[in-house]
C-alpha cells in the first residue's frame, strides 16, 4: 500500500514525501479510503498509530477540491480534541500536511487569551482545531460560526467524555450542519461512545487496528 494508491491530491503527496512518510500505517490504510469515499468513520486507534493523518489527510483532500465561499472564510472542517496540547499537536501536523495548500488552520483552547483567537477567527479559518469548552465560549460570543462545517472530527472521544465534555460536544453537534461527514477516533468504545456514534453518525464504517 502506498499513499499514491489511496488517491490523495498531488499537493498532499508532495508534503508527505517531504515529511518522510513513505508507507501508510494500518489505521491510515483502512480509514483513508473510507473517509475519501465520503463515509462516516468510527476509528479504534491509540495515540502514536498515525491517526492524525488518518483523519487529517482525507479532510484536507476534500477541502482542497472545493473553493471556499467568498468573504471571510468560516471553518469547513472542525476537529475537537480533549486537551490544549493535543490541539496544538494536531494543528502542527495538519499544517505540515497542508503546506502546499492554501488553507488556514487554527486552534482555539482554554488557558490562553480570547482576543488573539477572536482575531484569528475573524481573519478567516478553513480548519478549526478546538477544545470543546473554549469552542462553546466562542459560540456563545458569536465569534465562531459552524454553519459551513462539512467534516467534523472527534479525536480521542473517550478522553473527551472522561473529562466531562459530553454536554459541550452535544451542543457543538447541534450547531454543525446535519449533512456533514463525521469521523470519530477513540482508543476504547464503551457504551457512551457507541451511543454518541449511533445518535450522531450516519451508517459509520468501523475500523479497528
Ligand atoms: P499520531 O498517532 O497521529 O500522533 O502520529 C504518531 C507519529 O507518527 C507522528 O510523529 C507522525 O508524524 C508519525 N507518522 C504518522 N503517520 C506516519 C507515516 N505514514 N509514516 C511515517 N510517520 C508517520
Amino acid at each position: 500500500m502506498t499513499f499514491e494508491s489511496l488517491g490523495l491530491a498531488p499537493a498532499l503527496l508532495r508534503a508527505l514525501s517531504e515529511n518522510n512518510y513513505t508507507t501508510p500505517t494500518p489505521i491510515q490504510s483502512e480509514a483513508i479510503p473510507l473517509a475519501l469515499a465520503g463515509h462516516d468513520v468510527l476509528g479504534g486507534a491509540q495515540t502514536g498509530t498515525g491517526k492524525t493523518a488518518a483523519f487529517g489527510l482525507p479532510l484536507l483532500n476534500r477541502l482542497s477540491k472545493t473553493t471556499p465561499p467568498n468573504g471571510p472564510r468560516k471553518p469547513r472542517a472542525l476537529i475537537l480534541t480533549p486537551t490544549r496540547e493535543l490541539a496544538m499537536q494536531v494543528t502542527d501536523s495538519l499544517r505540515g500536511y497542508a503546506k502546499h495548500l492554501r488553507l488556514n488552520i487554527t486552534a482555539i483552547y482554554g488557558g490562553a487569551g480570547m482576543q488573539p483567537q477572536v482575531d484569528n477567527l475573524r481573519r478567516g479559518v478553513d480548519v478549526l482545531v478546538a477544545c470543546p469548552g473554549r469552542l462553546i465560549d466562542h459560540l456563545d460570543r458569536g465569534t465562531a460560526r459552524l454553519d459551513n462545517v462539512e467534516v467534523l472530527v472527534l479525536d480521542e472521544a473517550d478522553r473527551m467524555l472522561d473529562m466531562g465534555f459530553l454536554p459541550a460536544i452535544k451542543r457543538v453537534l447541534g450547531k454543525v450542519p446535519p449533512q456533514r461527514q463525521t469521523l470519530l477516533f477513540s482508543a476504547t468504545f464503551e457504551a457512551q461512545i457507541k451511543a454518541l456514534a449511533l445518535e450522531f453518525m450516519r451508517d459509520p464504517r468501523q475500523v479497528q487496528i
